[in-house]
């Protein structure tokens, strides 16, 4: 059964670890995450874009497929399904589909706006007992499709947002989506430590966790980040193991065309990239 993110994040950030968001894009992907948080026995987080959600054919066919797979692999741990970088309208498709937890993302409204639509939007997920996410600063890189200037947030805009009673907070401490450039400053230590102080006991979210150092990623969690989101890393591991699948042949030996073959190392990568990330978050066993 799935479950809203809330409870685990407490928790993390009590415990001074973080829980994993892995962003899913189909079958394969979904399954390799569940697998492996469940052979971990971590609590885990589905994150589904809104682009995902298009290419996965809509929500509701994405809560029957997870639903199924709880079922059907005896997942135990505690999921939840979130919604990546929502708009107002996509929060609330996936209210009614049956996610357990959203993202509203109103970083690209003036404060008043995002704090009008957040404040909307977390009645109607508290009302089904859903999670909700809210952001503040943009996250530097593509956000499917939104570029965002890699801003980094005010701590007290994040305290206002934090305080309308949001479940878990993303804010922008020079992270950014997908490859780090060579030319990066790294994290702002400085505003996550303030941005921690306001607001307390608030789960903070670290969007762009693919290729941050592994010792940047301890230290922020230090500083209160409960939830680390992966997206591009998972992507790169799939990729790659694919392409040394079909540059070596394989697919023209035998049946190494039928797709069960064809994707199967570049499902292991991903369970791999998972596994690894699961150890540095440290939420192995925390299920
Ligand atoms: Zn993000």
């Amino acid at each position: 059964m799935l479950v809203s993110a809330a409870e685990m994040l407490k928790k993390a950030k009590a415990g001074k670890y973080a829980v994993g968001q892995f962003n899913i894009n189909n079958l394969e992907w979904t399954k390799a995450i569940l697998q492996t948080a469940q052979e971990m026995n971590s609590p885990v987080i589905l994150g589904v874009s809104e682009g995902a959600g298009k290419y996965m054919c809509g929500y509701n066919t994405i809560v029957g497929m997870v639903n199924g797979m709880i079922e059907t692999l005896g997942i135990t741990v505690p999921v939840a399904l979130h919604l990546d970088h929502g708009s107002y309208e996509g929060a609330k498709k996936c209210i009614e589909a049956g996610f357990s937890s959203i993202m509203f993302d109103g970083s690209h409204y003036p404060i008043e706006e995002n704090i009008a639509k957040t404040k909307e939007l977390i009645e109607l997920a508290a009302a089904k007992g859903m999670s909700l996410e809210a952001e503040v600063g943009a996250i530097g890189g593509e956000e499917d499709g939104v570029v965002g200037s890699g801003e980094v947030a005010d701590p007290n805009e994040c305290k206002m947002i934090a305080d309308l009673g949001v479940s878990m907070l993303a804010a922008g401490i020079g992270n950014i989506h997908g490859k780090y450039p060579a030319n990066w400053a790294g994290l702002n230590f400085e505003v996550l430590g303030k941005i921690s102080e306001l607001t307390g006991d608030m789960p903070l979210v670290l969007h762009g966790g693919t290729g941050i150092p592994a010792e940047m990623i301890q230290k922020a969690i230090s500083l209160g980040v409960s939830k680390i989101n992966v997206n591009t890393e998972c992507q790169l591991a799939f990729a790659a193991a694919t392409r040394e699948y079909i540059e070596a042949g394989k697919d023209l030996q035998g049946k190494g065309f039928d797709p069960r073959k064809l994707l199967a190392p570049g499902v292991e990568a991903i369970k791999a990239t998972v596994k690894e990330k699961i150890e540095l978050f440290g939420s192995a066993n925390k299920a």
